[in-house]
């Protein structure tokens, strides 16, 4: 029986072996540990990469997202339009400022923020709008972009899946006022522990993360604002940039994936994720989505093939989020019922695509008349 992984990170750092035993060494020798040249060369390599003027290295996904909403002046009393169904860090930001994060359904057809209903969501106490760019896959930027700007909201995008993908042909990055990035391990873009990133055109935002970062702080033992300590690691920053010169090269092998399982899945009982015309997605997650999920994951799994659930609960039925108030999530409800992401990753050869292909399509139940 073949195995196959849903993601292996140590074949992947095995990849390139070489070129990280070089970066860390070069780390070790410097006796920079914190905010040293690594961390400011990659996020040089990395502005230019996404096409913004700055970039700001933190600690992680969360901390990119909570330093950028607080760095646009987000804070108690005001609300941030989200998506209903995201990872849950993209509400938890908003929170973390003070702010109520208010939820948007989103498009059936990609997963992302519904555009026409977000001007339903605003009110006077709304702030800015977080649209995130789900399983790689862009939002619909433009029309977010001109509605914020006619009511004079911030936009800030989650796009901590969303490595090199690109909308209209402009790479995610640069196409709102701040995108917050997260480099966790499993991401298309991943160091080896936790790490994040704001990226931006406006100086006076990336000023301010850089000072909340380092305890709000510009000149040493100086504070002039309650900052945090979220600084990216001198260690994952050589890390990451060894691994951003193989991005793209990476994020072809993905697409390479996804386009084996949209031609070898196309007669099967599962709905395949739809590509949207003006966007270039990087294929985070290769997701489908069936009405008889447990019975699909568990005949995969019996085979020998990894998948995993994006997410098993939305974040209005965590915790946190359960008072409410909250209309009904109709959408989010059903996508959460359905979805199973199939393995994907740089690390998956051409037969073991093909294989998790064979055995969907093997499923009994959609065999019978
Ligand atoms: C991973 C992720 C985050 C959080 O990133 P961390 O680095 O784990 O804090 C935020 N939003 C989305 C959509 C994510 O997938």
């Amino acid at each position: 029986m073949t195995v196959v992984s849903f993601l292996n990170l140590k074949a992947l750092t095995e990849e390139l072996r070489s070129e990280l035993d070089e970066a860390v060494g070069r780390v070790l020798d410097s006796g920079l540990y914190i905010l040293g040249p690594e961390v400011e060369k990659f996020e040089e390599e990395f502005a230019a990469y996404v096409g913004a003027r700055y970039c700001v290295g933190v600690a992680s996904g969360l901390d990119a997202l909570h330093l950028a909403l607080r760095a646009m002046g987000i804070g108690p009393g005001d609300e941030v339009v989200v998506p209903s169904n995201t990872y849950i860090a993209t509400w938890l930001a908003v929170s973390s400022t003070g702010a109520t994060p208010v939820a948007v359904e989103p498009r059936e057809t990609t997963f992302n923020i519904d555009v026409d209903r977000i001007e339903s969501a605003v009110t006077t106490r709304t702030k800015a709008v977080l649209p995130v760019h789900l399983y790689g896959q862009p939002a619909d930027m433009d029309p977010i972009v001109s509605l914020a700007r006619e009511r004079g909201l911030k936009v800030l995008d989650d796009a901590a899946q969303a490595h090199g993908s690109k909308y209209r042909g402009r790479r995610v990055g640069s196409l709102a006022d701040a995108t917050a990035w997260s480099f966790y391990p499993s991401k298309n873009l991943g160091a080896l522990g936790d790490g994040g990133a704001v990226t931006t055109d406006d100086s006076g935002i990336a000023d301010m993360v850089r000072v909340l970062r380092n305890y709000g702080s510009r000149h040493k033992y100086h504070t002039e604002r309650p900052g945090v300590n979220s600084r990216l690691d001198e260690l994952q920053a050589a890390i990451l940039r060894v691994k951003l010169a193989h991005l793209d090269t990476w994020n072809a092998r993905r697409a390479r994936i996804a386009a084996r399982y949209q031609d070898g899945l196309a007669s099967t009982a599962v709905r395949l994720p739809v590509a949207a015309q003006e966007c270039e997605s990087v294929w985070h997650l290769y997701v489908v989505r069936t009405d008889d999920r447990p019975g699909l994951q568990g005949h995969l799994e019996a085979n020998g093939i990894q998948t995993l659930i994006h997410y098993p609960l939305p974040p209005y039925r965590q915790q946190p989020y359960l008072s409410g108030p909250h209309p009904d999530f109709l959408v989010s409800d059903r996508l959460h019922a359905e979805v199973l992401s199939l393995p994907m990753g740089p690390h998956l050869d051409d037969q073991q695509v093909d294989c998790v292909i064979e055995t969907v399509k093997k499923y009994k139940p959609w065999k019978q008349p």
